[in-house]
C-alpha cells in the first residue's frame, strides 16, 4: 500500500466526504467555506480558492516546510507509512539528478564564498558589513560571503571538487567567453538565494568598490527563476503561524530587519514584484506590510506592488518612515523602537496621498479634479465606516461637502462574494459549455483522460496545442498517474494548473463523458482546420498552375469537412 493522501491530510485537518471528493478548510489560505479538495483516487489535493495543489509528498513539503527527501522520510517515519510510489521515468530521473547536482554545486559555492569572508580575501567585505551593523550570527544566518577579486578563484575551487566546466556555466556562476572560463562574480559581497526548502538557487552580489552595476544577480538557470522566488523565504520555513510579512526592496534591508529581531522580511530578486511572488507570499502569511524606499522609484513600486498583492487577496499596508529613510537606514539611525513605533497606513490611504500630490489644492480647479479622481478610488471601498472616514478627510481637503463627495462616489459596487471557484463543486462545469474555449477543451480532455474515461487512441498528442497540456497528454497516454505527473512538473505554476485539471469534478457517466470528449475534439479539430485554411489562402495568393489546383482542392475538401461538422452540430447536442 502507498501513502494515502486522504489519511495524511486528515491528520492535519478535518475532511468531509462529498461526492467523490473530500473537502476541508484550506490550510494554505484563510477561508470560511471549504474549497480545499482531496481526491483519493487521483491521490492529490487542490484548493479552488488559492490554487495550491500537489500530491501527498508535496502536501507534506508545504505543511512541514520540508525538502523532498525530508518529506519522504517524514511520511515513512512519523506517519508510519510506506513510501508512496513516485517512481520517475529515466528521463525525469536524469533531469532530477541534474537539478540536484546544480543545488549541490551552488551550495558548495556558497560555502566557499562564506569561508572566504573570514580570510584575507574577505577583509573589505567584512569591514563593510561591520560598518552596516551586521553581526557574526546574522552573517552566518544568511550565509553571507565574498567572491575574491580574481578571475578563476571559484572556478578553480569547484573544478577541484569534481564539477565540470559546463555545469559551472549552467549554474550561472562561471562565464564562458570563446572557451575562456572565468568567475561571474568577482570582488563582491555575496548573498546566497535559497528557496523555502533551503536549496541554494543562485546569488545576489553587491559591488564593494565603485563597480557597476552595484548589484548583480545570477541569471535564470534550470534551478533558478527570479519570478518564482523571494529572498529569505528559507528563514520562514516551519513558521506556520507567521501573521505578517515585510516586503522590502533590498537584501540589506532584509538583513537589517532580521538583525534587529524583526521576523518575516522578504525581498524580490532585483526585479519588480510578480504575481507568482505574491502567491508565494500569500502561502507564508495573510498580511504584508510594504516598506520600500522613500524615493519616487520606491513609492511608485509600492503602488504597483499593492495592486499585485491585492489581486491575490492579501491584506496590504504600507510603512513610511520619516525623512524618506529606507528600512535599513531607519533601523541604524533611529533604532528598532522607533522602527516599531511607525504605524502602517492602509493601501487606500497610501494611494490617495500619492494622488493628492499630483494636484494643486490651492486652486479651485485642482481641488475639483482631485475630488473627482479620489471618488473613483473610493468606489471600491466596501466598508461604510472606512468610506466615511475618507469622505470626511476629503471634505476638509477639497472644500466639498461630504454629501456631494458621496454622490460623486456614486453607487458603490457590491462587496465581493467569497472565492469565485467555490461554486465549482456545487455546479460542476459542463465540459460542453467550456468547449467553446480552445484551451478549456484541452483541459477537459485531460481531466477525462485522467479519470480513465477515454478509450485508447481516442486522443493523440497532436490534438493539444498548449505545450504543458501536450506533454501532460503524452504522460497520461504513457500510463503515468497524476501524482507522478505533478512530481515532475517544472514550476509551482504548472503544479497548480495541473492539480486543478486533475481535481475537477465532472458529474458524468461514461457515456456522457465520451460525448463531452467528442465535443472537445471537434472544437480542437475545427481550430486545426481553420489554421490550415488560413495558411492555404495565403498560399493561394502566389500559387500558380498545378500548385494552385492542389491548394484549391484542399481548401474545398476542408470547407466540406466544416460544413459536415456544422450539420452534425445542429442535429446533435447543443454545443454552446
Ligand atoms: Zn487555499
Amino acid at each position: 500500500a502507498r501513502a494515502d493522501i486522504v489519511q495524511v491530510v486528515s491528520s492535519y485537518l478535518p475532511l468531509t466526504k462529498r461526492g467523490q471528493r473530500y473537502w476541508g478548510l484550506c490550510p494554505f489560505h484563510n477561508e470560511k467555506t471549504a474549497s480545499f479538495s482531496v481526491s483519493g483516487d487521483m491521490n492529490l489535493y487542490h484548493c479552488f480558492g488559492c490554487k495550491a495543489g500537489g500530491n501527498v509528498v508535496q502536501f507534506v513539503m508545504e505543511m512541514e516546510r520540508m525538502t523532498f527527501p525530508e518529506a519522504l522520510a517524514h511520511l515513512a517515519k512519523q506517519l508510519h507509512m510506506p513510501l508512496p510510489e513516485l517512481t520517475m521515468n529515466p528521463e525525469a530521473q536524469q533531469e532530477a539528478t541534474r537539478r540536484e547536482r546544480l543545488y549541490a554545486l551552488n551550495r558548495e559555492a556558497a560555502a566557499y564564498y562564506h569561508a572566504n569572508l573570514w580570510t584575507a580575501k574577505g577583509e573589505t567585505a567584512l569591514a563593510y558589513l561591520r560598518k552596516r551593523g551586521v553581526d557574526d550570527s546574522t552573517i552566518r544566518r544568511f550565509g553571507l560571503g565574498v567572491s575574491a577579486d580574481e578571475w578563476t578563484d571559484l572556478c578553480d575551487h569547484l573544478r577541484a571538487q569534481g564539477y565540470q566546466d559546463d555545469e559551472l556555466v549552467e549554474a550561472g556562476i562561471v562565464r564562458d567567453r570563446e572557451g575562456r572560463r572565468y568567475d561571474a562574480f568577482r570582488g563582491r559581497l555575496m548573498f546566497p538565494i535559497q528557496n523555502m526548502y533551503g536549496n541554494v538557487l543562485g546569488f545576489g552580489a553587491r559591488a564593494l568598490g565603485n563597480d557597476n552595476p552595484k548589484y548583480l544577480n545570477t541569471g535564470d538557470t534550470p534551478v533558478f527563476n527570479k519570478r518564482y522566488n523571494l529572498y529569505a523565504t528559507n528563514l520562514l520555513r516551519r513558521q506556520r503561524d507567521l501573521k505578517q510579512l515585510f516586503l522590502v526592496e533590498g537584501y540589506m534591508d532584509v538583513i537589517a530587519l532580521s538583525q534587529h529581531g524583526i521576523q518575516g522580511a522578504v525581498a524580490t530578486l532585483g526585479t519588480s514584484l510578480t504575481q507568482e511572488q505574491a502567491r508565494l507570499m500569500k502561502r507564508l502569511a495573510p498580511t504584508v506590510w510594504i516598506a520600500y524606499d522613500g524615493d519616487e522609484a520606491g513609492q511608485a513600486a509600492t503602488e504597483r506592488a499593492i495592486d499585485i498583492l491585492e489581486a491575490e487577496q492579501m491584506n496590504v499596508r504600507v510603512l513610511r518612515f520619516p525623512d524618506n529613510l529606507d528600512p535599513d537606514d531607519m533601523l541604524r539611525q533611529r533604532g528598532v523602537d522607533a522602527f516599531r513605533a511607525v504605524r502602517p497606513i492602509s493601501s487606500l490611504a497610501f494611494k490617495l496621498e500619492r494622488m493628492e500630490r499630483g494636484y494643486d489644492l490651492t486652486g479651485e480647479e485642482g481641488r475639483t479634479e482631485f475630488a473627482k479622481a479620489a471618488a473613483v478610488l473610493l468606489k471600491n471601498v466596501a466598508d461604510p465606516v472606512v468610506l466615511e472616514n475618507h469622505l470626511k478627510a476629503l471634505a476638509i481637503k477639497t472644500g466639498f461637502s461630504r454629501d456631494v463627495l458621496l454622490a460623486q462616489v456614486g453607487v458603490r459596487q457590491r462587496p465581493q462574494a467569497g472565492p469565485i471557484n467555490v461554486r465549482v463543486r456545487h455546479a460542476p462545469n459542463r465540459p460542453t459549455r467550456e468547449a467553446t474555449d480552445d484551451s478549456a477543451a484541452e483541459k477537459t480532455l485531460l481531466t477525462l483522460s485522467a479519470l480513465g474515461y477515454l478509450p485508447e487512441g481516442m486522443i493523440v498528442e497532436e490534438d493539444f496545442e498548449v505545450p504543458l497540456y501536450r506533454e501532460t497528454a503524452r504522460k497520461l497516454m504513457d500510463g503515468m498517474r497524476p501524482p507522478q505527473i505533478l512530481s515532475e512538473a517544472e514550476t509551482p505554476e504548472d503544479v497548480s494548473i495541473l492539480s486543478e485539471i486533475f481535481s475537477k469534478e465532472l458529474d458524468l457517466g461514461r457515456e456522457d463523458a465520451l460525448v463531452a470528449a467528442e465535443d472537445c475534439l471537434r472544437v480542437l479539430h475545427r481550430r486545426h482546420i481553420d489554421k490550415r485554411l488560413t495558411a492555404l489562402r495565403a498560399q493561394m495568393e502566389s500559387a500558380q498552375g498545378e500548385e494552385r489546383q492542389r491548394v484549391l482542392s484542399e481548401i474545398m475538401t476542408l470547407s466540406k469537412k466544416i460544413a459536415q461538422a456544422q450539420g452534425g452540430w445542429t442535429n446533435g447536442k447543443d454545443v454552446m
